[in-house]
């Protein structure tokens, strides 16, 4: 599907108008899994401007659905990038009180939430980090009816991806326009499981793969894994007591169920983050804000990198460890299967919703209070103190080499496979 071969005009307008169901489709998927709207329920939607016209096809079908409105907020990487470079750093200390109660109102209504994403991989290159980060801590800290709504399961949601011209053209290098669009626009159906005549289906199928894997591992809760591969990873790691796995569907307190990330291939939990030893050789090249690091390696020694080399990059993986304190440290580790469709289609995506999901990974920095029981009534020294790494940064890279083996200890020194040759060792059926 990704050969080298250069479409014609007339190739590209045909394969378009031949995928124009699957879009649909894929618009149909977004407001009925993914944000799983209800009759009578509010909808928001952010997009691209540059998606308008895959915007409406989704508000059609939230009001076919039912939703009592949709508000929708449009984002444009260009005009983004001209209020960063305009503003001051203080500025964006203060998120505005319309927008406060735009989004604490919405979320206290009740409504669901779907956030479309397609922008240029560098499109803030250069921007003084200090913004983005004071911008997205305001957010968090000042809609807090909105953010709770999210994290603590009073409002569905869901990330997904769209297209826009900058990032097809960063996918597909050297395509013409419309070429890369199509090329885009066909590996994100083909990684949302959107490329087939019934993608809930699929969905529900899907999930249900992620129910028996978070089952097994659950039951099992290893004391730690080790991981293996010919690159040179030999590693161990810690699991906390009282860690979960997650992935696959949400579920809001009311019982609905929802798809956070589409698409989502990962089984996660936060590791402790005072136990992990041993070498960890990259799979995939990371992308951190717009830069590639090749290559890369890490050592860890009491959960902490020691060491660290990369073919290519090294200054921006000693910008990432070196964050604060704790990004030094491990918050994630995620079990990610060989056989999926994003790996198979071999890209590299520049954004982690897809780049992620292709491979097993581990993330620096901070973890996740709902990967621990009771984590969600912590603070974050009690969370660090049972093992949950807090950080002000969160950076995954890909382990998942396509011979990895992955074997989970419990605390009783029972050895169980976990991962074998990149797969899961247990059938997924
Ligand atoms: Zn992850």
């Amino acid at each position: 599907m990704y050969g080298s071969k250069r479409l014609t005009r007339e190739e590209v307008a045909a394969t378009m108008a031949g995928i124009s169901t699957n879009i649909e489709r894929y618009a149909e998927l977004l407001v009925r899994k993914g944000a799983a709207i209800a009759p009578g329920q509010e909808l928001v939607l952010s997009v691209p401007v540059e998606r308008a016209d895959f915007a409406r096809l989704v508000v059609r079908e939230a009001y076919t659905v039912g939703a009592a409105n949709v508000t929708v907020v449009w984002e444009d990487d260009e005009i983004r990038r001209m209020d960063y470079d305009n503003h001051d750093v203080a500025y964006y200390e203060q998120v505005p009180a319309w927008k406060r109660a735009q989004l604490n109102d919405l979320a206290e209504a009740g409504a669901s939430f779907l956030f479309l994403r397609g922008s240029d991989p560098n499109g803030l290159v250069g921007v003084d980090p200090a913004k983005i980060a004071i911008a997205s801590r305001a957010r968090n800290t000042q809609c807090k009816r909105f953010r709770d709504g999210l994290d603590f399961g009073r409002n569905a949601w869901c990330i997904a991806g769209v297209p826009v011209l900058a990032w097809a053209q960063m996918v597909f290098p050297g395509r013409d326009d419309d070429e890369a669009m199509l090329r885009l626009w066909q590996a994100i159906l083909q990684t949302t499981r959107a490329d087939g005549p019934a993608p809930q289906l699929e969905w529900e199928r899907h999930n249900a793969t992620f129910e028996k894997n978070k089952r097994m591992l659950n039951d099992y809760a290893f004391d730690y894994l080790r991981y293996r591969s010919a690159n040179g990873t030999d590693f161990v790691v810690g699991m906390t007591k009282g860690h979960v796995w997650g992935g696959g569907a949400g579920r809001t307190q009311d019982g609905t169920v929802f798809f956070p990330n589409m698409p989502t291939e990962e089984v996660f939990t936060s590791p402790d983050c005072m136990r992990a030893d041993g070498m960890v050789c990259s799979a995939m090249p990371l992308v951190y804000d717009g830069n590639v690091v090749r290559d890369f390696w890490l050592r860890f020694e009491n959960g902490k990198v020691v060491d660290f080399g990369a073919q290519e990059g090294k200054a921006v993986l000693r910008s990432i460890i070196e964050f604060d304190e704790n990004s030094c440290r491990l918050g994630e580790c995620a079990l990610v299967s060989k056989d999926t469709p994003i790996r198979q289609t071999g890209l590299l995506f520049y954004d982690t919703l897809y780049d992620e999901n292709a491979s097993c990974h581990l993330a620096l920095g901070t973890g996740f209070p709902e990967c621990i029981e009771g984590g969600f009534e912590m603070s974050k020294d009690e969370l660090m103190a049972h093992g949950v790494n807090h950080s002000a940064t969160h950076v995954d890279f890909m382990v998942g080499a396509d011979d990895l083996e992955i074997v989970g200890v419990t605390t009783a020194g029972e050895e169980v496979p976990i991962f074998v040759g990149g797969r899961w060792a247990w059938s997924v059926e």
